[in-house]
C-alpha cells in the first residue's frame, strides 16, 4: 500500500515575447529544481504548460515564471487554471503544435556576460568568435526571415552547426539548447577586412585588429553590424571626424560614440544610476549623456551642445574592436546625408564608396534594416527618443483594441509606420525622414516585412491631415477600404495617452515643429482639449508668417523678419538676427511677407526657438532640424532663470500667447551684452511659465485633471522636465512620452490608436 500524495495539477498559458528567447528550456529548469512533472510547448504565439506534484512547489513555480523569466522574454499575460493531473513521470519539452495568432517576433539583444567571458576565454571553443550567441542574447529580429523562429528561416540558416554546437542544441539544460543562432569559430560566420577597392586586406582576427589599427590611424571604416553598417572612426581626432562629417555630407549634427567600457563611458560623461543601467541593458540604446567638459572626445563630434550619445558595445565584434582601437569610436548610421543605412556588402560598396577607406564585412546577412536606438534620462526615467535596435519590433499595447486590422503610415519626417491587430500596435523601427526614392523605398521594404512576420493585411489606413505628404500618397496608393484621417498634433497627444493607457478626455498640449492644421495653417504649440474620438483648439502661439515657407525652418533669421513684421515698434531689437544677410535676401524675404507669398502662417513652438536663437545671435542658419534649439538649450544648462513677460489674449474662445515682447525683452538685452547663457535660460523659463498658465486656466474651465505632454520640442529636456514638474504641482495628472520619442516618431502610434478607437466606435 502506498500512500497518495495530494497532488495537483495546473494548465498554464503565457502570452507575450516568449519563443526564440529560451522559454522552454527556462520552463524545463524551473520545472526539474521543484520536483515537477508535466511538459511544455509553444502553441502558436504563446507557450502552454502542464505541470502536476506538490502544491507547495507548484506556487514556487509560479513565482519562478514570472520572476525569473530569461532577460529577452516579455510576458503580456499569464494565464492559468487547475486541471486534472495525468500521473506525469517526467517534465518534457514537447514539440511545438502550430496554429495562428499573434506571434511576436524577439528584438534583437545585446551580448550577455557569459558570451562574454567566453569571448575572452583562450581555452574556449568560441574565443574570440564575433558571433557569439546563446538564448540568451544576440540578433534577432535582424536575422528572422520568417516565423516561427528555426535556424532555418533566419540569415543562419546557410551555416550548418558543426557536430559539438548541434550537441549543444540539442542538450535542454544546456544554455544553448534551441539557441537558433549558435555559431562557433568552427562553422559560423566569417568576417574580413576590404580597401575601398575592394581588395581583401585581412580575414578573421587579423581582419578586426586591422580595422581597428585604421581607425587609430585617422581613416574611416565601413562597419557591417547588427541592423547595418556604421561609419566608424577615431572619436578623439578632430580631423578624422571632420572628414567623415565631409564626406558623408553631414556638418554639425552631433555623432553617437561607442566606448569599451561603462568606466570609459564615465570618462566622456556623466552616468546617473537610470543611465548605467540602460548603457548596459539588453538594448543597448544610444544614452544622452551630459557631456564632461574637458574629456578626450573631439569637439566636432557634437559641436556646440552640451551633451552626447554615447552607447556599448552590443555585438561580439564591437568588442573585439573597441579593445583592438583601444579609443572611442564614432558610430554613425551607415549612409549618405539623410539616406537609409546601407544592410548588404554589396549595397554598402556601392553607397558609402566615397566615404569609406575600409570595409569590415561579415557573412550573417542583415535582413532588416535598423538604427541604434536614443534614449534621454528625464527626471530619473528613460524618454526613447528613437525606438529602433532592442525594441522594434516588440509591440505596444492601445487602450482601445481595433475592431480591423490597420496601418498609420505616420508623418513626413522621422517616420515610422505602426500595423495595428486587435490592440497590438506594432511600430516600425525609425524610417526616416520621407524624401527621396531610397527612403520611400525603405518605407515599403519594412511594410512587407511586418506584414509577412506578423500576418497583418491592414484593410484600414490612418493618414496625416497633410494633403502634400509623401505619406499621405503612399496611403492612396494602398488603396484600402477607409481612409481616416488625423491630424498631426492630435497624433502627438493620442500617442502619450494610448502609451498610458488612457482614453478620458485629456489637456494635451503639443509643442512641435510643424504639422498641417484644420484650418490650413503651420500649427506646432498647441493646447488641445482631446480625447482619442476627436480634440477641440484652446490655445495657441500667435501666428507669424514664415517667409520663403520650407527654407525658414533651415534659416531662423526668416522667423525672426516674420516676428519682427508683426509689430514695427520692435524691429531694432532684433537687429542681431540679420547680421550677414545680405540686403537682397532681406529685401525679397520683406516682399515675401508683404505680400504673403509662399509665407504660411505658423504657430510653431520649433520655429520660436529659431527666432529666439537668431535674436541672440547665436544661429542664422541651420545644417540640421533642431540645431538652433538644441545650442539654446546647452547654453541655458540648468541655471535658474526669471521668466519674462509673455501676454495671452482671447480670441473668439481659443487663447493666443504672443511672444513679440518676449523676442524683443530677448534681442535688447543681448545687445547691451547681457549674457547669453542666462537669456538663454530665461527664455525656457518664459515658455515654460506660459504655457503652463495656459494649460491649467484649459484644464480649469474643462474640469479635465489630465495633461500629456508631447511634440518634438519636448526632446528639450528642460522644457520637459520643468513643465511636468510645474503642471503637477498645480495639481494636475502628467503623462510625458516614455515608450516612444515626443517627436514625431510618435505619430503613427498616435493614428493608430486614434483609428481603432474611431472604427470602435462606429462598431
Ligand atoms: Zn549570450
Ligand atoms: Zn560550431
Amino acid at each position: 500500500m502506498t500512500a497518495v500524495r495530494p497532488e495537483v495539477a495546473r494548465m498554464i498559458q503565457v502570452t507575450g515575447v516568449v519563443q526564440g528567447v529560451g522559454f522552454r528550456p527556462f520552463v524545463h529548469r524551473i520545472a526539474m529544481r521543484h520536483g515537477l512533472a508535466g511538459w511544455v510547448r509553444n502553441v502558436a504565439g504563446t507557450v502552454e504548460i502542464h505541470v502536476e506534484g506538490d502544491a507547495g512547489q507548484l506556487d514556487e513555480f509560479e513565482i519562478a515564471l514570472r520572476e525569473e523569466a530569461p532577460p529577452v522574454s516579455r510576458i503580456h499575460t499569464l494565464r492559468m487554471e487547475p486541471t486534472d493531473a495525468l500521473g506525469a513521470e517526467d517534465f518534457r519539452i514537447t514539440e511545438s503544435a502550430d496554429a495562428e495568432g499573434n506571434r511576436p517576433v524577439p528584438p534583437d539583444v545585446a551580448m550577455c556576460e557569459r558570451c562574454e567571458a567566453e569571448l575572452h576565454d583562450p581555452g574556449g571553443r568560441r574565443h574570440r568568435h564575433p558571433f557569439i550567441t546563446c538564448t540568451d542574447c544576440g540578433p534577432r529580429y535582424t536575422v528572422i526571415e520568417s516565423l516561427p523562429y528555426d535556424r532555418e528561416r533566419t540569415s543562419m540558416a546557410v551555416f550548418p552547426m558543426c557536430e559539438p554546437c548541434r550537441a549543444e542544441y540539442e542538450t535542454p539544460d544546456d544554455r544553448r539548447y534551441h539557441a537558433e543562432t549558435i555559431a562557433c569559430n568552427a562553422c559560423g560566420p566569417r568576417v574580413w577586412l576590404t580597401g575601398a577597392d575592394g581588395v581583401v586586406l585581412g580575414e578573421g582576427d587579423s581582419a578586426v585588429r586591422e580595422a581597428a589599427r585604421l581607425m587609430t590611424a585617422g581613416r574611416i571604416g565601413a562597419i557591417r553590424g547588427v541592423g547595418g553598417f556604421h561609419l566608424a572612426c577615431d572619436a578623439t581626432s578632430n580631423v578624422a571626424v571632420r572628414r567623415l562629417r565631409h564626406r558623408k555630407h553631414r556638418d554639425a549634427k552631433p555623432l553617437a560614440v561607442m566606448v569599451g567600457t561603462p568606466a570609459h563611458a564615465r570618462e566622456i560623461g556623466v552616468v546617473s544610476r537610470a543611465e548605467a543601467r540602460l548603457l548596459a541593458g539588453a538594448e543597448h540604446p544610444i544614452v544622452l549623456l551630459a557631456r564632461r567638459p574637458h574629456s578626450q572626445i573631439a569637439t566636432s563630434v557634437a559641436p556646440g551642445l552640451d551633451w552626447i550619445g554615447v552607447m556599448l558595445p552590443y555585438s561580439p565584434l564591437h568588442h573585439l574592436l573597441l579593445e583592438a582601437a583601444a579609443c572611442p569610436l564614432v558610430m554613425t548610421s551607415g549612409n549618405l546625408s539623410d539616406e537609409p543605412i546601407a544592410i548588404g556588402n554589396d549595397e554598402a560598396r556601392d553607397r558609402l564608396a566615397g566615404i569609406a577607406d575600409f570595409f569590415l564585412l561579415h557573412d550573417r546577412e542583415v535582413l532588416s534594416r535598423v538604427d541604434d536606438s536614443v534614449v534621454r534620462v528625464v527626471d530619473d526615467a528613460p524618454v526613447l527618443m528613437r525606438r529602433s535596435r532592442g525594441y522594434a519590433p516588440l509591440p505596444l499595447r492601445m487602450p482601445v483594441a481595433s475592431p480591423e486590422p490597420l496601418i498609420a503610415v505616420g508623418p513626413h519626417l522621422k517616420n515610422t509606420f505602426t500595423l495595428a491587430r486587435g490592440d497590438a500596435a506594432y511600430v516600425s523601427p525609425h524610417i526616416g525622414d520621407l524624401d527621396g526614392v531610397e527612403s520611400l523605398a525603405h518605407f515599403r521594404a519594412t511594410l512587407e516585412r511586418y506584414r509577412d512576420l506578423f500576418r497583418i493585411e491592414p484593410r484600414v489606413v490612418a493618414r496625416d491631415l497633410h494633403p502634400g505628404y509623401l505619406s499621405t500618397r503612399i496611403a492612396s496608393d494602398l488603396d484600402l477600404e477607409r481612409e481616416i484621417v488625423v491630424q498631426h498634433h492630435h497624433a502627438h497627444v493620442a500617442a502619450v495617452m494610448a502609451e498610458h493607457g488612457i482614453t478620458d478626455r485629456v489637456v494635451g498640449v503639443a509643442l512641435d515643429g510643424t504639422g498641417y492644421g484644420d484650418d490650413g495653417h503651420v500649427w506646432g504649440a498647441e493646447v488641445l482639449v482631446a480625447d482619442l474620438l476627436g480634440y477641440r483648439r484652446a490655445a495657441r502661439l500667435r501666428y507669424v508668417p514664415l517667409p520663403g515657407g520650407d527654407a525658414a525652418a533651415r534659416e531662423p533669421w526668416r522667423v525672426a523678419a516674420g516676428y519682427a513684421s508683426l509689430d514695427p515698434a520692435v524691429a531694432p531689437a532684433f537687429a542681431l538676427a540679420f547680421e550677414g544677410v545680405t540686403d537682397e535676401h532681406r529685401a525679397i524675404v520683406a516682399r515675401q511677407i508683404e505680400r504673403r507669398l509662399n509665407a504660411p502662417l505658423a504657430s510653431s513652438m520649433g520655429r520660436l526657438f529659431d527666432a529666439a536663437a537668431a535674436v541672440l545671435g547665436i544661429r542664422r542658419g541651420m545644417s540640421y532640424e533642431g540645431q538652433a534649439a538644441m545650442e539654446l538649450e546647452s547654453l541655458a544648462g540648468s541655471r535658474s532663470a526669471e521668466p519674462f513677460d509673455m501676454p495671452v489674449t482671447e480670441e473668439g474662445g481659443l487663447l493666443v500667447v504672443d511672444p513679440v515682447p518676449l523676442l524683443s525683452a530677448l534681442g535688447e538685452r543681448c545687445q547691451r551684452g547681457e549674457d547669453v547663457r542666462m537669456l538663454a535660460a530665461r527664455f525656457h523659463e518664459t515658455v515654460i511659465e506660459a504655457f503652463v498658465r495656459v494649460t491649467v486656466r484649459v484644464a480649469d474651465a474643462e474640469a479635465v485633471r489630465t495633461v500629456a505632454l508631447g511634440g518634438g520640442s519636448f526632446q528639450n529636456a528642460r522644457l520637459l522636465a520643468r513643465m511636468r514638474q510645474r503642471l503637477a504641482t498645480a495639481g494636475l495628472r502628467v503623462l510625458v512620452p516614455r515608450q516612444l520619442g515626443p517627436n514625431d516618431g510618435a505619430i503613427s502610434y498616435g493614428q493608430a490608436a486614434v483609428a481603432a478607437a474611431l472604427l470602435a466606435r462606429s462598431g
